[in-house]
Parts: structure tokens; sequence; C-alpha cells
């Protein structure tokens, strides 16, 4: 059962379905800007808040502390470094058979899934050709 949308939550989610993206909320405020849209950042985040109660929107927080919304329809795909914090988007889904599987299995209706691999980008892997093998015994 969804309470009552108030209008700015209204044109947050409507934005946020034509921007087809993830995006923060600082993004969102010089967007609706743009548009014409004078609402306040704090409104801004209240209805992003509310919006992600009720399950329509889904966070995702940066290694810099920024947090991206989005819709929930789309899944999120991310290889992330540890090392430098940053992200790689891929768009294959590597488990979909896998959802349709559960979905049957469980008979759990799946409205998203967010997959992130950490590790090290190729910036930050040690180049294997200048490390010297440490010597055991000396
Ligand atoms: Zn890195
Ligand atoms: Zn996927």
């Amino acid at each position: 059962m969804k309470s009552q949308r108030t209008r700015s939550q209204e044109k947050i989610f409507h934005l946020l379905k034509s921007l087809n993206r993830a995006i923060s909320a600082q993004e969102l405020y010089a967007e609706l800007y743009q548009r014409q849209e004078y609402l306040g950042l704090a409104t801004v985040y209240r209805a992003l808040d509310a919006l992600k109660l009720e399950g329509s929107v889904q966070v995702r927080t940066l290694s810099s502390g920024e947090s991206l919304y989005s819709l929930i329809q789309q899944d999120q795909h991310h290889l992330t470094c540890i090392h430098c914090g940053q992200s790689i988007a891929f768009t294959e889904c590597p488990v979909h058979d896998l959802e349709d599987k559960l979905e049957q299995s469980h008979g759990f209706k799946v409205y998203f899934h967010t997959l992130e691999f950490f590790g090290l980008c190729d910036r930050c892997q040690p180049d294997e050709s200048n490390s010297t093998p440490k010597m055991e015994n000396e």
C-alpha cells in the first residue's frame, strides 16, 4: 500500500525516470533548477528519502561518501577498486538466469539486484615485471 506522494516527490520520481541514470541529490537539485522547478535542496533530500522508503528509489554510496540515487528498475553491476575507489559499471548481467530460477523455486518476485565486485583496478595492481622477488635466506 503506497502512501500519497507529495508533488515534489512526484517531480523527482519523473525526473529520475527521464534521466535513466544514477544521480546525486546535488545534481538532481541542479537539473530541477534548469527545468524551472525551484525545490530547495532539503526538500530534494526529504523527497528522495520518502521515495526510498516507498521502494521506488535505490541509493548507492560511493567510497567518496557521495550517494547516487536511481529508480529501482535498473540492475546495477560494478567493479570497485578498494585502493583508488573508482567504480566501473558494466551492463551485462551474469545472474539473469539465476534470477529466473530463484523466482520459480521461491515464488519470489525479484525487483532488482545489485552486484559489486571488489578488488584492484588495472592502475592499482602492482606491476609484476618491476617487482623484485624477496630472498628468503639472506
Ligand atoms: Zn584503483
Ligand atoms: Zn544483473
